[in-house]
């Protein structure tokens, strides 16, 4: 919940726009601004203040805690110009929501965090738990002195400017699931790579369970926050002390079906639980069900009573998974890139695309990204790259332009990708949809994208498809639609429609939509030179229903212009 604070008519006014804006995320304070504040501060997780940041600082200074667990404060000026991340910025997520609140207020964010206005991802943002040195380590990544990076485990971070091991440098950055102390100047990080298995018998106490799985990382030399889960049968999803024990220990339990675990190889498989749950293994199983490592067999609890235990636990250490987001970046303007694909592109290790997409981005990219670019026609290695460096535990980002399962490289990326690389799908403003925005409401029926490119599709196909789209009077939009050696396609395309068209059918041509030297026409079958067209142009053609209106392209959502007063009535 984000508690909002006012004193002023001005904030009042703006304070109700973000609630109204945010329905359900934020609670009004009323009331002197002190008390408002402070119950605020208490029960909310944020707190946007149209108050001045002195009066603020006075009011929040004997409440903060802890920056893990204080409230992220924003501050908004009176006229409304600024939203100041005050305090909580990273883990308060106050540096976050003073960019919210400034875009919908139209307010200038300002942050002041020293990572973050560098661009670089803090050692506390990660999503890892981080141990150590945080302050001199992120000092020194700022200061741009060497900082080395130790990682045991393969694991999709974000870019940082991080040297290899052996080179020297003052401070680490380690990323381990083993026990290990930080040194002076390092910081280690906790990837979530162990799983533990756990078996219970029915009433087995929260506390057993809990002891078990504790001792055995403890005793193994592991990290009990590198923990990503337990696991059991399913048949023990609701068994209490199971419950208790994975709330406790702040992960998820996962169950898996009984046959499942039965087909999995054990070392030290048993009849109890075989006749219980019907598996031979339950810790062991559940544990290695994900695949890795088995780093610790399975071992009963010892019960200070004499007591027979009842529970067992297994570790495993799963493999790390990268992460492999595929992005579209919009036609080219840069407010039509979505903020979730800028976010992937800075989450991004390794970016992956044509090196002209990439130059639309580049200043996005975070120090320390790796960037893999190539020309025209490598889309096959280009996909393949990027599956393989994320098949290497990084994060990549591959990049396309418009939307990225359109004509580009999701389709040939996930064709080379298994199941072992996580995969995030980021939308992006394709041509058409730029196209049609500009050239009016083309789109308002059924339509179709057609490529003309017969590099990969023999003409056959395409002239079929276009046929079936002539007679099924879908609005087409051609994509590469004609360039220098491929001249022909287009004119025969235009003739294939317009045996079932008027030649008054209006037609778009637009050109570069939305990047600076942009062109739209409107024109028809007739009348359109296909000299003109190039491969930076999509080109739509209207239905039978479609007319120009005013200069714009219609294409109405029934055929009700075709009804004699409807045309009137124009
Ligand atoms: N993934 C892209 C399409 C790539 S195919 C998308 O979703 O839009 C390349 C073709 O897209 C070009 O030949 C051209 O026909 C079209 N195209 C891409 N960007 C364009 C733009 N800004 N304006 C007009 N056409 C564009």
């Amino acid at each position: 919940m984000i508690g909002l604070i006012s004193a002023t008519a001005a904030g009042a006014a703006a304070r109700d726009r973000l609630a109204a804006a945010w329905p359900g995320r934020t609670r009004v304070y009323a009331g002197p601004a002190g008390e408002a504040v402070r119950a605020a501060f208490a029960e909310c997780e944020q707190l946007v203040c149209f108050l001045a940041t002195g009066a603020v600082v006075r009011l929040v200074a004997p409440l903060l805690g802890d920056k893990a667990s204080d409230p992220g404060v924003v501050c908004v000026d009176e006229g409304g110009r600024f939203a100041v991340s005050l305090v909580g910025g990273h883990a308060g997520g106050a540096n976050a929501l003073a960019r919210e609140v400034g875009e919908l207020l139209g307010a200038a964010p300002v942050v002041t965090t020293a990572t973050d206005s560098v661009g670089l991802a803090g050692l506390d943002t990660l999503g890892l738990p981080a141990e150590g040195d945080v302050a001199a380590v992120s000092r020194a990544l700022l200061d741009g002195e060497p900082v080395a990076l130790d990682a045991e485990a393969a694991w999709p971070l974000p870019p940082l400017p991080l040297v290899p091991r052996d080179s020297g440098a003052a401070y680490t950055v380690r990323l381990t699931d083993r026990l290990v102390e930080s040194a002076d100047g390092e910081v280690v990080l906790r990837p979530p790579t162990l799983v533990a298995g756990v078996g219970a018998s029915r009433g087995a106490p929260a506390e057993e369970v809990l002891g078990l799985v504790e001792d055995t990382l403890r005793e193994a030399g592991l990290s009990a926050r590198s923990l990503a889960a337990l696991a059991t049968v399913e048949a023990k999803a609701g068994e209490p002390g199971l419950v208790e024990a994975a709330a406790r220990l702040g992960v998820p339990l996962v169950t898996h079906p009984a046959e499942e675990l039965a087909g999995v190889a054990v070392p030290n498989p048993s009849d109890a639980p075989l006749a219980a749950v019907g598996t031979p293994s339950v810790a062991e199983a559940a544990a290695l069900a994900g695949g890795g490592e088995l780093l610790v067999p399975k071992r009963k609890s010892r019960r200070a009573d004499g007591q027979p235990a009842m529970a067992t636990c297994a570790v495993v250490r799963r493999p790390g998974r990268g992460r492999l987001a595929v992005v579209g970046l919009g036609p080219g303007a840069r407010d039509l890139l979505t903020p979730r694909a800028r976010a992937e592109l800075e989450r991004a290790s390794v970016l992956v695309g044509l090196d002209q997409y990439v130059d639309q981005i580049r200043d996005l990219l975070r120090p320390g990204t790796r960037i893999l670019e190539s020309g025209l026609g490598a889309e096959e290695e280009r996909a393949r790259t990027a599956v393989a460096e994320a098949r290497r535990g990084h994060a990549v980002a591959l990049i396309g332009s418009g939307d990225a399962g359109v004509y580009a490289m999701a389709s040939p990326a996930l064709a080379e990708a298994a199941g072992d690389i996580d995969v995030v799908g980021v939308p992006g403003v394709t041509a058409a949809l730029a196209a049609g925005a500009l050239l009016g409401a083309p789109l308002g029926h059924d339509h179709v994208s057609i490529s003309l490119s017969d590099l990969h599709t023999p003409w056959e196909v395409i002239e079929r498809r276009v046929r079936a789209a002539a007679e099924a009077d879908l609005v087409v939009t051609f994509y590469n639609p004609r360039s220098r050696g491929r001249d022909w396609q287009l004119p025969k395309a235009l003739a294939v429609l317009s045996g079932h068209r008027a030649p008054t059918t209006p037609v778009g041509v637009v050109r570069n939509a939305s990047r600076p030297d942009g062109t739209t026409r409107l024109t028809t079958l007739a009348a359109l030179d296909p000299a003109t067209v190039d491969m930076m142009t999509v080109v739509t053609v209207g239905n039978t229903a479609t007319r120009e209106i005013a200069g714009r392209m219609v294409t109405p959502r029934g055929y009700r212009w075709q009804d004699g007063r409807q045309e009137e009535a124009r």
